[in-house]
Order: C-alpha cells, then sequence, then structure tokens
C-alpha cells in the first residue's frame, strides 16, 4: 500500500482519510443495479474483486462480487500494535440491498471489540446504514457526486456514530450547496475523478467550501485535486489516532 504525507500525517495515498484498509466483507447489492448506483458500469471496487476472482476469498465470476464474508479479516484489528484510522469494507457496500443484516453486526461488533482505532464506513446507502447501531469509534460517510444524491446527506444526519463524513469524489455536476446542509456534518472530503483526470470547476468546489465553512466543518481537499490553495483539514479525534493515540485514550 503506497502512502503520503498530507499535513504531516502518513496516510494511504488513494484514500487519503486513512492510514490502513480492512475489507471482512466485500460485495455490493446494488451493483449491476441501476437506479441504486449510478456509476456502477465503472465500479472500482467490483474491477478489484473481478482480479482477486476465484482467490484470496472471493467467488468466481458471475458471482465475484456477491456480498462475501472473509472470516480471517476479523481477528486482523487486534494485531495492528500502533492505534489506525481504518477504511473499512472499501471493497464492498457494506449497507447496499442484498447485504445479509448478519454481515453488517459483525463489523460492527469488531468495531466495538476493537476500540484502540477508528473504523470509516463509506455508503451510498446511508439509510439503512441509519438502521444499526454503531460505537464511538465509527464514523460513516456517503459519496455524493450528483444534485440527486444530496438526499444522502440527510439521510447520513439520521445515524447515530462518532462522525459522519461526505466524500465529495468525483464532483459531477454543479451541487448548488447552500442552506443548511452540511450542519451536523463532522468532515468534508473532496477529490477529482481520476483515471481519466478530470477536474470540477473551482466555483462548484468553492459552493462545498462555503457551505462546509458555515457550520465549521473542517475540509479536506485530496491531493488529486488541482484546487488551490488546498485545505488539509483533519477533524481532532481523526488527527490525535493518525498521530498515534489511541481512540479509547482521548478524553
Ligand atoms: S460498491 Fe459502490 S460503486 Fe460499486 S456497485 Fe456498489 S454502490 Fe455502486
Amino acid at each position: 500500500m503506497a502512502y503520503i504525507i498530507v499535513n504531516g500525517l502518513k496516510v494511504r495515498k488513494d484514500v487519503e482519510w486513512s492510514n490502513i484498509g480492512l475489507n471482512p466483507v466485500t460485495g455490493c447489492g446494488h451493483w449491476g443495479k441501476t437506479p441504486y448506483c449510478d456509476i456502477w458500469k465503472v465500479c472500482w471496487a467490483e474491477k478489484r474483486a473481478k482480479m482477486n476472482k476465484g482467490r484470496f476469498g472471493y467467488p468466481k465470476p458471475p458471482d465475484h462480487f456477491k456480498p462475501t464474508i472473509h472470516e480471517d479479516k476479523f481477528k486482523v484489528p487486534k494485531h495492528w500494535k500502533k492505534p489506525r484510522v481504518c477504511a473499512t469494507c472499501l471493497m464492498a457496500d457494506l449497507f447496499s440491498c442484498g447485504m445479509p443484516d448478519e454481515y453488517i453486526k459483525r463489523v460492527i461488533q469488531m468495531a466495538k471489540d476493537n476500540p484502540r482505532h477508528i473504523f470509516m464506513f463509506l455508503t451510498k446507502a446511508p439509510a439503512r446504514a441509519s438502521r444499526f447501531t454503531f460505537p464511538d469509534n465509527a464514523w460513516v460517510g456517503t459519496t455524493v457526486n450528483t444534485v440527486i444524491d444530496i438526499s444522502r446527506i440527510y439521510q447520513l444526519k439520521n445515524v447515530t456514530c462518532g462522525g459522519r463524513f461526505i466524500s465529495f469524489e468525483p464532483i459531477k455536476q454543479h451541487l448548488h450547496m447552500s442552506g443548511e446542509s452540511l450542519q451536523d456534518i463532522q468532515w468534508v472530503v473532496i477529490g477529482s475523478q481520476t483515471r481519466p483526470t478530470v477536474h470540477p470547476p473551482r466555483e462548484w468546489v468553492d459552493d462545498i467550501i462555503d457551505s462546509a465553512d458555515k457550520f465549521q466543518v473542517p475540509v479536506l481537499i485530496k491531493s488529486n485535486s488541482n484546487y488551490e490553495p488546498k485545505r488539509f483539514d483533519y477533524p481532532l479525534t481523526i488527527r490525535m489516532v493518525l498521530e498515534g493515540t489511541p481512540f479509547n485514550e482521548i478524553s
């Protein structure tokens, strides 16, 4: 895994909001089912699952992206010596339709059993996430690419967890963020499309930043963006864990 230093913090190069990844569950019930997921045809996680087909616990095609549990991964966080901020189940949408409740509960229990670390969940289905109880060391985020996705922000606000974050990566439309959209959100991450690289117009990004600033929401502008000046804000608890303080020792 490649790392970069952002604002003095060593983080994953691809996911600048974490410093490790773990996939105890892979797959997604949204795959191939528009309109649940508007970008399923270019789903990065599905492509990776296809590369691993029939190996490392991934089913063979056509089931390679079927919700799948990987028992051996649940014990891994116990062996992390340093506190970690973990991008959890990025090779899945853990809250997608078709994902068994049992799998979701197992992953949440893993977070509860490992209070030294922070577990980050990113989903396009925050409404389903709101039906589960998360511990304080779990953050839940949602992806917003288009105007229609803005409803996910309001669904995310119903999730009770340690923190809520929005990933605006990539921004496909002018979202016209305004009003109270980002109230009660704890972190905003903004990034550009990669492969091929497409940077959003500056005013689209400015709108999001203005909306975040209105509620003092920290903003992380990822290194893949051409926006200047960058903002490298990390929420205090995330920063402290990335710097090496166990989450359960933060008062
Ligand atoms: S993992 Fe995400 S991008 Fe891929 S099909 Fe599921 S919801 Fe869509």
